[in-house]
Order: C-alpha cells, then sequence, then structure tokens
C-alpha cells in the first residue's frame, strides 16, 4: 500500500520558515503528518509490487495489531502536539481494514475526547477497497471520512499486478467497493500507481477514473522497486514470504530496479499524456495531484514532501508505536523510537529527524543544482535518487528523465495559471487560451504531447480509450463525481 491522497506526505504547511526548511533546534514543528499503520504491513491481497509486504520481517513472531494503550497513546500525542487548528489522522497499511470497524469507532472516540477547543480533525484512509460495505461506508460517511481508493486504471491493467494470493485479478471486487463509497456518498480519491503495465495508457486510464468512476481528484505514484545486483532476481518474483522461497526485506538500497518498475521517460510521458487532456478538458473539474503541487510550488508553496526543497515532518507509525523517518524508510536506521518511551514531538524535533530532511537539499546533485526546473522539481524524493546525473555524479534521482520532460513540457502552461490567479482570474481560463493556440496549429500538425501522432488523431480526438476494456458498464457511471477543492 501506498500514502494516502489527502495525507499524501503533504508538507506541514506550518513548518517554520520554508525556505529554508528549518526551525529552531529548541522548537518542534507546529504541525506534521503522520501516517499511522494500525496493521503494519499485513494486508489481505498481494500485489506484486507491493514491497510494503516484506516489512513484516521486521517484527516476526507478531501479530501486527495495534493495542488500544497504543491507539490512546497515538490520537493523544498527535492532538496535543499539533499548535494549528487542522489535524489530519491519517490511516494506511498494509491494508487498514484488517483492523475491523470497532477499532477506527474507538479512534473517532479518542479524538473527541483529546480534541483540543477550536481544533478540527480530519480523517483519512487508505485503501484497498476489497472489504468495504455498507457499515464501513455508512460509518465513513457519517465520520466525514476521506478515502482514498487504490485502482491502478480499468480492468487490464489493474489486474496486471493487483492480485489476490492466489494470483487473481482483484478488479471486481475493488469496483464493488467503489459502488458502496459511492451509494453512500463517501468522498473519496483514487490512488493511482504507475508501473510497467499502465505507463504507455496514460490517457486511458484517466479517462477511465474521470467517465467512469467519476472521480474528481486523482494522485499517481511512481512504481520504483529497487533491488541490487543480489538480490534482483528474488525482488522480480515479489515481496511476500512464500514456502522455500528465501525473501528479501525491502530497504532503500541498489540501483537496479523490477521489471515491474515504470521507465524513467515512460513516467514523464505517461504524466505529459494525461497533463494534454486535462489542460483542454478538466481544470478547475478534476484535480491531479502532481499539477496542483506544481502550480503551487510556481506561487512558493510546497505541498508534497516530495518535490519541496527539504522533508521529515511525514514520519510513519507502526502498529506498536514504533516511529520511523518516513513510511518509505520503515528500515533499520531510520526508526526514530517508541511513542511509549519517547514523545512523538520530540523524536520529530531530534536532530537525526531534522538531518533527514535537510539531507533532501544538501544532497541535490551538481545537475540538480543548476536545472532550470528546480524550482519546482527539487531533486524528488531521496529514495529514488540512485542514479547517475549527466556527469556521473551518483544520487541522481533514477526518475529525472521523466520528471523533466514533465516540468519542462508543463512550465508554460502552468505560469499562465499562475498568472491568472494572480491576477485574481480562474485558471480554468488557461483551457480556452489552449484551445485557441489548437486552432492556430491545425489539427494535422503534430500533437503537442510528443507522440508523433498528428492532433486530431491524438489529443485533438474527442474519445478515445486505446482499446482497453474499461471493465465498468456505463450503467455503474455516478451522475456527480464527488468534489473536492484544490490543495486542501
Ligand atoms: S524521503 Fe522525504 S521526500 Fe521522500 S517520501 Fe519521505 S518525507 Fe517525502
Ligand atoms: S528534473 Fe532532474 S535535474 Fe532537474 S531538479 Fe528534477 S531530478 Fe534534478
Amino acid at each position: 500500500m501506498i500514502e494516502p491522497m489527502l495525507s499524501s506526505k503533504a508538507e506541514s504547511s506550518g513548518a517554520r520558515d520554508r525556505a529554508s526548511g528549518a526551525f529552531p533546534s529548541n522548537e518542534a514543528p507546529p504541525c506534521f503528518h503522520l501516517l499511522a499503520k494500525p496493521s503494519g504491513s499485513t494486508c489481505n491481497i498481494d500485489c506484486q509490487y507491493c514491497f510494503f509486504l516484506s516489512k513484516d520481517a521486521l517484527y516476526p513472531d507478531e501479530q501486527h495489531r495495534m493495542s488500544e494503550s497504543t491507539l490512546e497513546a497515538y490520537i493523544h500525542q498527535l492532538l496535543s502536539a499539533h499548535r494549528t487548528p487542522d489535524v489530519t489522522v491519517a490511516w494506511q497499511g498494509g491494508e487498514p481494514t484488517l483492523m475491523r470497524l470497532d477499532f477506527f469507532r474507538k479512534a473517532v472516540g479518542f479524538v473527541e475526547k483529546y480534541r483540543k477547543p477550536g481544533q478540527r480533525v480530519k480523517h483519512t484512509f487508505q485503501t484497498n477497497g476489497i472489504l468495504l460495505d455498507d457499515e464501513w461506508c455508512s460509518f465513513f460517511h457519517e465520520h466525514d471520512f476521506l478515502v482514498g481508493l487504490s485502482v491502478d486504471g480499468p480492468r487490464d491493467l489493474h489486474d496486471t499486478y493487483r492480485v489476490d494470493r492466489h494470483g487473481k485479478g482483484t478488479f471486481d471486487l475493488v469496483m464493488r467497493g467503489w459502488e458502496k463509497l459511492r451509494r453512500h456518498q463517501v468522498e473519496f480519491n483514487i490512488l493511482c500507481t504507475v508501473n510497467a503495465a499502465n505507463e504507455h495508457h496514460g490517457r486511458s486510464v484517466y479517462r477511465f477514473f474521470r467517465d467512469d468512476l467519476g472521480a474528481r481528484w486523482v494522485q499517481f505514484i511512481p512504481i520504483l522497486e529497487r533491488a541490487t545486483e543480489q538480490t534482483i532476481d528474488l525482488a522480480n518474483l515479489g515481496w511476500r514470504a512464500q514456502p522455500g522461497r528465501q525473501r528479501v526485506l525491502y530497504t532503500q538500497t541498489g540501483d537496479r530496479v523490477t521489471n515491474r518498475s515504470v521507465g524513467a521517460r515512460q513516467y514523464g510521458q505517461f504524466l505529459v499524456d494525461i497533463f494534454e487532456e486535462w489542460i483542454r478538458h478538466d481544470v478547475g473539474q478534476v484535480y491531479v495531484q502532481l499539477f496542483d503541487v506544481t502550480l503551487e510550488a510556481l506561487l512558493g508553496r510546497h505541498l508534497l514532501c516530495i518535490h519541496a526543497p527539504t522533508c521529515g515532518f511525514g514520519p510513519a507509525l507502526e502498529y506498536n508505536g514504533d516511529l520511523y523517518s518516513c513510511d518509505h524508510f520503515v528500515e533499520p536506521g531510520y526508526r526514530l523510537g517508541n511513542i511509549h518511551d519517547t514523545p512523538m514531538l520530540e523524536m520529530l524535533a531530534s536532530p537525526e529527524q531534522r538531518r533527514f530532511g535537510l539531507n533532501k537539499r544538501e544532497s541535490l546533485t551538481a545537475q540538480c543544482r543548476q536545472c532550470d526546473v528546480r524550482d519546482v522539481c527539487n531533486g524528488g524524493c531521496p529514495k529514488d535518487r540512485f542514479a547517475l546525473s549527466r556527469d556521473g555524479e551518483p544520487g541522481q534521482n533514477y526518475l529525472c528523465p521523466g520528471l523533466e520532460r514533465f516540468f519542462k513540457h508543463t512550465r508554460p502552461a502552468m505560469r499562465t495559471m499562475a498568472r491568472l490567479l494572480q491576477h485574481g482570474h480562474a485558471p480554468a481560463e488557461v483551457m480556452a487560451l489552449t484551445i485557441a493556440e489548437d486552432k492556430r496549429r491545425g489539427v494535422y500538425a503534430p500533437c503537442p504531447c510528443g507522440s508523433g501522432r498528428k492532433f486530431r488523431f491524438c489529443h485533438g480526438e474527442k474519445e478515445s480509450r486505446d482499446h482497453v476494456d474499461t471493465g465498468v458498464t456505463p450503467g455503474h457511471r455516478p451522475r456527480n463525481g464527488p468534489s473536492r477543492t484544490c490543495a486542501s
């Protein structure tokens, strides 16, 4: 499982001195964004790319379930540590529905017990959707949960890697969960991984979410599973423990990637493919996380740790109270301590954690430091920096060719939207400008997405599904998708 949407590793908007990313050593951050894993990495399905499945090896011989005392300590510390009115309680996994509903009823009760006057608390919940039923969805609706649903696209693309323990695709079960969310009017968003199977189908995947699932908030996460020369063969077989098979505990080491990982350049092209659709039809209607993040960065606000100058305000909490520097670094060497022994705020303000966050900026390669789009990219996530720069310097982001392609391609339109916003206009006005430009260029000119096809047969087309079976019948289409505000 990967991070949920609203709780998507957002940088703490209250972090002091955002330009430098620093806060004085005697002060703790006023807010932060913690991802809690109440069932550890335990999951009820077996996505082939999910290296989190290997993390159960960190706690062998234990039942990975958060106890009531850890739950209470967590909620209490989280709420008392925040000095901002808004707090997000972010549930993630593994698969958090394995904890059963009673656990979350207690969580909501503890929030009421420890909420400070004036504090506004939002629960987010990232799920594979398999166990969602009327009871769950009615609970989510009642308590205004924002649910992130993991879907990798239409049936064929989703079922390539998102399979159960018998290797069977989970698409139908996930769609059943989506239907329940929709029926109970639960606010939801889609989390889609970009991997070797769907990397060439950006527009079809996006249209499926927008048109068939009625999604109005979508997040794309690149799959990049690292391995070493020694572990790559095992890694290609998957991460779950299997009888008779040696296994690897996933750590952020090695410069090889599995065959399920997205191609570096293709990641950029996938995003460009979606951007060219969005910029003509959906600005202000559909929120694609990275597009929002890029626009906000041009305005000087960094909403997502991955593309912020520094990070370190998005720790992960394991089921037993162990706190790690980041959800992507739940591994030995990044354990900050346990909330039963040390207050979480103290761990967040610790020199180790501050070093972790500042290192994001201090370890940039010369190529990144001189890059034209550094202001919006900032070198990407440190976990992905295992390639060589153009000058042969180690520590370049593996995805750099794709990131550069996306940020350079979208720069003119993003700048136009930023200017519109600064002058009190709606960024959606960029759509009319884009369409006027299309008319000037003509339908037989090459499509600006860079596909090599003529515009008329590419993004100038009214409707196209790349021959991908969406797996959802039109009868399932919601009339109105749930709405969310930009950059909340
Ligand atoms: S290492 Fe930093 S940038 Fe990467 S996901 Fe963790 S907090 Fe975000
Ligand atoms: S696009 Fe590449 S070179 Fe530029 S900041 Fe991002 S990772 Fe660095």
